[in-house]
């Protein structure tokens, strides 16, 4: 049986958020067999379930929220979550935002790690696609197809000479999450960011957790920790927002310039149409209803 896993301990950090440029405690604590990864704003005693039912703004980051609470930034320390085949855990945050750190998932996967991973007593459940589901939006597109373990594709293509027409594949059943994609910083643009920050966000951004481009050329002095490093950050993005179908997926997710918001549309696409994907164990025993239900992900 391939168990589902939690921490081993609980474990804590502190960092500014990007948008508040805040410092904010981030605190991971292992959970209960099938109870999924849960969110806290712990200054509100409020928890916010990381589903795509709960998700309320998909600008910029993915947001989550419940009632008057929300927590912004959740796709970077969920994309460790998912890469790191955490099932369980209670996550609480003393502010609006996760922590932005280093702008990539390697702090996360390094606090999981420093907290050690335990095996829980219940066989893993995953969500096996069934059928293509696919969102479009103009030449944004992305979709989830079957397939055995779990891909994921991304074409980038953006109007900068570093930017165009790139694509990167990854294999997560050959590939290691933790050496290919876990480091990759998120990126942003020298002008947007100078008018991010006029209107009051990305307060917390800066060389220490992005990749800046000007017109032509990356603007940190270190360059780049992968050649392809912003197209690896769109698919570390991806393992976050599809995390949020609350299972692991196994399927194939192709997309082409999409972001939190088409991923999030694909996510609620799916887990609406109940013919598209079944729950199974990982070695594809297909689960009863009642069983089901103890850890169906909620559809939107
Ligand atoms: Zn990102």
């Amino acid at each position: 049986m391939i168990a589902q896993r939690t921490l081993d301990h609980s474990i804590r950090c502190s960092g500014i958020g990007l948008h508040t440029g805040k410092k904010i405690q981030l605190v991971l604590h292992p959970a209960v067999e099938d109870s999924g990864i849960t969110f806290c704003r712990s200054d509100m005693k409020i928890d916010i379930p990381a589903r795509a039912s709960y998700v309320v703004d998909t600008r910029l980051c993915t947001t989550i929220g419940r009632e008057n609470a929300s927590i912004s930034t959740v796709e970077h320390l969920l994309s460790a979550l998912s890469g790191m085949g955490i099932d369980n855990a209670y996550i609480e945050v003393d502010g609006p935002e996760v922590p932005v750190m280093d702008g990539s998932a390697a702090p996360f996967v390094f606090l999981i790690q420093c907290a050690g991973i335990r095996e829980q007593s219940v066989a893993k459940k995953v969500l096996k696609v069934l059928k293509k589901v696919s969102v479009q939006d103009g030449d944004k597109y992305c979709a989830l197809y079957p397939a055995s373990g779990f891909k994921v594709s991304y074409h980038l293509d953006y109007d900068h000479p570093l930017l165009r027409d790139r694509e990167v594949s990854i294999d997560f059943s050959r590939q290691a999450y933790t050496r290919e994609i876990s480091r990759a910083r998120t990126f942003g643009f020298l002008h947007e960011i100078e008018a991010l920050q006029k209107a009051g966000l990305a307060l917390g951004g800066s060389l220490e957790n992005a990749i800046v481009l000007d017109q032509y050329r990356i603007v940190n002095e270190g360059g780049l920790r992968y050649e392809d490093e912003c197209v690896r950050h769109k698919i570390l993005d991806t393992l976050g927002d599809l995390s949020l179908a609350g299972l692991p997926i196994v399927g194939a997710f192709e997309g082409a310039k999409t972001g939190h918001e088409m991923n999030h549309r694909l996510v609620t696409a799916l887990l609406n149409d109940e013919s598209a994907w079944r729950i199974e164990t990982l070695a594809g025993e297909a689960l009863t209803p009642k069983r089901v239900t103890e850890g169906a992900p909620q559809a939107a």
